[in-house]
């Protein structure tokens, strides 16, 4: 029996995709072999790759001035990525939002490649909010900001992508097509697949061409993205499996009607997880600030630690699973990706209320 997911990463996918998948396993497209075993050269590769690539620009609406790129590795991969390309040129400075665990780890991460500075630091606040447009500040010689539009972790949202007049590079890790992406605003948009997407391995890039032309410094292959864009991602053996996972959620998330559709469903979930919390009488506390909630994590708080661990132990129960917060704070999290169904998140909802009615 298949349970409801709200793990934060790897994430659930749809039913129907992981069936397609099943009933094609053994012999792809009348390949005779299945797609983990055909050659990344074969015309039924390409055509698979092809494809993906192509409606990973479509669902995103990324403009045609933008480089598509699969990238094995991960969201972390590209921690080390961006400012090895970025910031070869050694007068150029990385500037990074520390808006939470992955933007801190983003900005230690650049800091060991060149020279990175922290342009907001949201620790001190509890990594409770995201900060004004007024609060970041752009040093000389910044090359790019970096911003984290969804902390996965913390359960905050950037609301706007903030306009200041220098490249932003964007980690979209988490809430990838909950929304559309500001395209005119960012020059390098990424994301591991495994929140919203695609098993684990792979980010997803989408790079601007003027920014990729610019590129100075020689790195491995490996690491450049020059290398990427150039030969379609398909340099070396590419993550097979991921890309052609990603397709099929493509194709089935341009279906239930792209990123409009995506949003509004996101929101949806996200609504009434955050209705059972304002309406608890306080039983349920969501710790961030109210304006900057996430709509992908959603982060909430019982009265007692006690009060969390017997909510875990019988949400697991009723098949309500993924529900512990990140062990580096504790407490709950309901992770409402593009693969939950709505049907999950009225569940949660649903055990929620009665949870509280009978212990409080
Ligand atoms: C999960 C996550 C990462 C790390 O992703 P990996 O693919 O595991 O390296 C980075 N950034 C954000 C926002 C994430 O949610």
């Amino acid at each position: 029996m298949r349970v409801d997911n709200f793990g934060a990463g790897p994430c659930t996918l749809p039913l129907p995709i992981l069936e397609e998948a099943q009933a094609e396993f053994l012999d792809f497209e009348g390949s005779g072999m299945s797609i983990l075993e055909l050659s990344h050269r074969s015309s039924f590769y390409e055509r698979m790759h092809e494809e993906a690539l192509s409606l990973a620009r479509e669902g995103s609406g990324a403009p045609e001035d933008f480089e598509v790129l699969v990238i094995a590795g991960g969201a972390t991969m590209q921690f080390a990525m961006i400012p090895a390309n970025l910031l070869a040129d050694p007068a150029s400075r990385g500037a990074y939002l520390r808006t939470g665990t992955w933007g801190r780890l983003a900005l230690a991460d650049a800091g060991r490649w060149g020279d990175a500075y922290c342009a907001w630091d949201g620790e001190p606040h509890g990594y409770r909010r995201m900060p004004e447009l007024s609060e970041i500040r752009i040093e000389s010689g910044a090359r790019y900001l970096h911003v984290t539009s969804n902390e996965t972790i913390g359960g905050i949202r950037m609301l706007e992508m903030p306009a200041l007049g220098v490249p932003l590079v964007v980690d979209v890790s988490s809430d990838f097509l909950a929304r559309p992406i500001q395209w005119e605003l960012c020059d390098l948009v990424y994301g591991g697949v495994q929140k919203n997407l695609a098993p684990a391995g792979m980010a997803l890039v989408f790079m601007r061409r003027s920014l990729l032309d610019n590129l100075v410094g020689t790195l491995p292959r490996f690491f450049d993205y020059r290398w990427y864009a150039a030969k379609g991602s398909t340099g070396n053996t590419p993550p097979v499996f991921p890309i052609y996972m990603m397709g099929k959620m493509l194709k089935l998330l341009r279906s239930l009607g792209g990123v409009t559709g995506l949003e509004q469903r996101t929101a949806h979930k996200a609504g009434i997880i955050y209705d059972v919390i304002d309406q608890s009488d306080g039983y349920y506390r969501s710790p961030v600030d109210p304006r900057h909630r996430s709509h992908t994590n959603v982060v909430f708080r019982l009265p007692t630690p006690e009060a969390e661990s017997q909510f875990l132990k019988e949400s697991n129960a009723a098949g309500l699973v993924g529900l512990k917060g990140h062990r580096s704070v504790g407490g709950c999290r309901a992770s409402l990706y593009a693969g939950l169904q709505l049907e999950s998140a009225a569940r949660l909802a649903s055990f929620m209320s009665d949870f509280r009615e009978t212990n409080s």
